[in-house]
C-alpha cells in the first residue's frame, strides 16, 4: 500500500471553508458503530476526533464492516458540516487504506490504574494521556523559552558520578569497571564549576534517587530543571523562580486550554498564580501555619509530602518557605550570617496540596564554612576535593535551584499521583513497560 505523510491533521482541515472540498486523514479508529445501513468510524489524531461515515451501497462499506477499535487507517472523503457530530464536522468516507486491523483492544472503561500503567503502551493513546503529554510539552519548551529569553547558558553535567549530593540514603550505587559510580541526583556541584565560567546557567536532565519511602510525588528517575546564577542572593534567586513558574504557568494556559479543559481542569488557581506575589514565609511561620491547620509539628520537623499538602491544601498560589534549621538541608546551603543555625535556603510550595516543587537558595562561598560544613555532616573532604577548590581560587556568592518538572506537571494537570503526569514513570515498583 502507497504510505501518504498527510501534512494536515483534523484540527487544521476542520474549517468552513474546507466544506465541500477532498480531505485526506491518517488516524486510528477511537471508536466504531456498525449499523445496517451505516458504519460511523470515530477518526482520531493528535489534534482530535472527527466522525466519518459509510453508507450501505458504497463501495468503502464493506472495508468499513472490517474496522476495529485502534486499528490504523487513511480515510479519504467530503467534509461536510454536521451539528450533531463531535467538532461540529463530519466525512462521507470515499476510500478506506487500512495500515493495521486491531485485536480486541485490553483497555476499556473503568481499568484500576495498576492496570492501566501496566498497558501504558497502549493507554499512551488516549486523549486523556495525549492531553497530559501536550501540558507537559509546553511546560519543557516554556522552561527553555525563560531561560534563553533571560540570557542563561544551557550546559549539561554528567550522569554517572563518584558521590552523593543530596545524601547517601537515595543513591544508586552501580559497578563501574574497578569502582563504584552512582546515577545523579542533581547537577549542583557541577553547576557550581560552571556557573565560574558562564555565570547564567541551566539544564533540563533526569536525576535519579533511590527513594524508599514511596509517595504519590516521587519517582526514582525524574526530569529536573536546575539553574545556578553567579552574583545572586537568596531574594534574587527567588525572583527567577517565580518569574520562571508564572511563565510557564502562563503559557501552559495560552497553549494548552483545549486540554485543560479536557482534563477537567478547574483554571482559577492557575490565573491566579500568574497573577499573584508569591508570599515568603519563614520555616517557623510555616510551621505555625501548618499547626493551625491541624497538624502537630515541632520546630525542627522536616516537612514531607503529607505535611505539605495539609498547608497547602487550601491555598491557590504558590508561597515560599524560606531559612530551614541547618540539619534539614545539605551541606552545600549558606549558613546566614545572622543567624548561622539556619540556611539561606527556599522551597517553593505548590497550592491545592501539591507541595514542593522547587528547592533552592544560596550556596556556601568560603572555604572554612565548607570544611566545616563537610566535617559537620561527616563527609570526608577528601571525596570533594575538586568542589573545595572552587572556593580556593576566588569564591563568588551564587545561589540556585531545582525544579521538578514532573511534579510542575502533575500540578498543572491536577493530577492526583506523579505517574500520570510522566511518559513511561519509574518508582521503586515499576521497570516495565
Ligand atoms: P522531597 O522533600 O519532596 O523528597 P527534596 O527536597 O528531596 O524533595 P530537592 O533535592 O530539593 O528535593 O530537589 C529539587 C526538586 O526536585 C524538588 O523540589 C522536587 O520538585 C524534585 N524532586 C526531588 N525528588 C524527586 C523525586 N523523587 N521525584 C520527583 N521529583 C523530585
Ligand atoms: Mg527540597
Amino acid at each position: 500500500m502507497e504510505i501518504i505523510l498527510v501534512e494536515k491533521l483534523i484540527k487544521d482541515v476542520t474549517s468552513k471553508e474546507n466544506v465541500g472540498r477532498k480531505i485526506v486523514l491518517n488516524g486510528f479508529v477511537n471508536s466504531v458503530r456498525k449499523g445496517k445501513n451505516n458504519v460511523f468510524v470515530m477518526l482520531r489524531d493528535p489534534s482530535g476526533v472527527i466522525q466519518c461515515v459509510s453508507h450501505a451501497g458504497e463501495t468503502t462499506f464493506t472495508e468499513a464492516n472490517r474496522l476495529t477499535r485502534e486499528s490504523s487507517v487513511r480515510v479519504e472523503g467530503v467534509l461536510k458540516e454536521d451539528r450533531r457530530a463531535e467538532g461540529g464536522y463530519e466525512i462521507s468516507i470515499e476510500n478506506i487504506s487500512v495500515y493495521g486491523i486491531a485485536d480486541s483492544f485490553p483497555i476499556k472503561k473503568g481499568h484500576k490504574k495498576v492496570f492501566l500503567f501496566d498497558n501504558r503502551h497502549l493507554w499512551f493513546r488516549s486523549r486523556r494521556v495525549t492531553a497530559i503529554m501536550k501540558v507537559r510539552s509546553t511546560v519543557f519548551k516554556s522552561i527553555h523559552e525563560f531561560f534563553d529569553d533571560g540570557g542563561f547558558y544551557e550546559i549539561q553535567s554528567p550522569s554517572f558520578v563518584g558521590g552523593s549530593v543530596e545524601g547517601g540514603s537515595t543513591l544508586f550505587e552501580m559497578d563501574y569497571f574497578e569502582k563504584k559510580a552512582y546515577l545523579s541526583q542533581s547537577w549542583q556541584l557541577y553547576a557550581e564549576a560552571m556557573v565560574d565560567s558562564l555565570w547564567k546557567i541551566y539544564t533540563i536532565a533526569p536525576s535519579f534517587r533511590a527513594e524508599k519511602s514511596k509517595t504519590w510525588r516521587h519517582l526514582t528517575e525524574f526530569w529536573h530543571a536546575e539553574a545556578e546564577m553567579a552574583f545572586t542572593d537568596l531574594d534574587g534567586i527567588m525572583d527567577i523562580e517565580e518569574r520562571l513558574i508564572k511563565h510557564v504557568v502562563k503559557r501552559a494556559l495560552e497553549n494548552n486550554s483545549a486540554e485543560l479543559k479536557l482534563l477537567g481542569r478547574e483554571t482559577g488557581p492557575l490565573h491566579k498564580t500568574v497573577e499573584t506575589p508569591f508570599p515568603r514565609m519563614r520555616y517557623e511561620d510555616i510551621i505555625d501555619l501548618a499547626n493551625k491547620n491541624g497538624l502537630k509539628l515541632e520546630y525542627g520537623a522536616d516537612l514531607g509530602a503529607d505535611e505539605e499538602r495539609a498547608i497547602t491544601s487550601k491555598l491557590e498560589v504558590p508561597v515560599f518557605s524560606m531559612r530551614y534549621p541547618i540539619k534539614l538541608k545539605p551541606f552545600y546551603h549558606k549558613p546566614d550570617p545572622s543567624d548561622p543555625t539556619h540556611v539561606l535556603c527556599n522551597d517553593l510550595l505548590a497550592p491545592e496540596g501539591y507541595g514542593e516543587i522547587v528547592g533552592g537558595g544560596q550556596r556556601v562561598d568560603d572555604k572554612e564554612t565548607l570544611l566545616r560544613r563537610l566535617r559537620e555532616e561527616g563527609l570526608d573532604e577528601k571525596n570533594y576535593g575538586w568542589y573545595v577548590d572552587l572556593r580556593r581560587y576566588g569564591a563568588i556568592p551564587h545561589s540556585g535551584f531545582g525544579l521538578g518538572v514532573d511534579r510542575l506537571v502533575m500540578w498543572i494537570c491536577k493530577m492526583p499521583h506523579i505517574m500520570y503526569a510522566v511518559p513511561f514513570p519509574r518508582t521503586p515498583r515499576r521497570l516495565t513497560p
